[in-house]
């Protein structure tokens, strides 16, 4: 009896694991081809898909984030790598880096007009000639769900907005705070992506 409560919860484990596993592939493949649609987009202006991700990064993150150290973190790459695509971006007037204000060893990462251009060109031209925004919206979630689940498992940053976060404070009357920097935030802000993201725990 008992080895057959094991077998089947072996054969349980196995279908879970198949269906993760189904599911990756899926991801990769829809990475691999979205990644040599933006190769052949980007060619003319010779630029890579981790140029693409810099600029499509600082278009959704915050003040505390539009840094080279959020951006590696976010990346996952190393600060060599990084420096050296941020620096093409500056160099291709994508990017401009300017002293932090309060300590002017820092920089923050500033988009151009140039690369505004070039994200709203890309989005018109990628995944809504594929999908619509209901199916965009629900499969966002998804994969937003998965990729949270794996930062919190590997103890990852998770780069999340205001609204999901411990730190986040409504303090009523319109009035939104950080409760990690006391700084108060317009409601634009809390929309925007924080290398400070502290997912909210919901254990009692
Ligand atoms: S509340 Fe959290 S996500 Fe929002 S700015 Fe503060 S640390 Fe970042």
């Amino acid at each position: 009896m008992k080895d057959q409560r094991l077998s089947s919860r072996y054969r349980y484990d196995t279908i879970i694991s198949m269906g993760l596993a189904n599911l990756l592939n899926l991801i990769e493949r829809i990475g691999n081809l979205l990644r040599s649609e933006e190769r052949k987009l980007l060619k003319p202006l010779e630029l890579l898909p981790i140029h693409l991700h810099i600029l499509y990064y600082l278009s959704i993150c915050n003040k505390y984030s539009n840094n080279p150290a959020a951006l590696t973190k976010y990346l996952g790459n190393t600060k060599g790598t990084t420096s050296q695509s941020v620096n093409v971006l500056e160099e291709k007037g994508y990017v401009l880096k300017k002293k932090t204000q309060g300590d002017k060893r820092l920089v923050n990462l500033h988009l151009t007009e140039k690369a505004l251009a070039l994200l709203e060109r890309v989005s018109s031209e990628s995944s809504q000639k594929i999908l619509d925004e209901k199916d965009i919206e629900v499969a966002e979630d998804v994969l937003r769900n998965i990729l949270r689940s794996i930062q919190v498992s590997n103890r990852n940053r998770t780069f999340g907005i205001c609204m999901t976060c411990d730190f986040f404070i409504d303090e009523g009357g319109g009035s939104l705070r950080c409760g990690l920097t006391r700084e108060k935030l317009l409601e634009y802000e809390t929309e925007q992506i924080c290398q400070e993201h502290e997912p909210v725990s919901y254990a009692v």
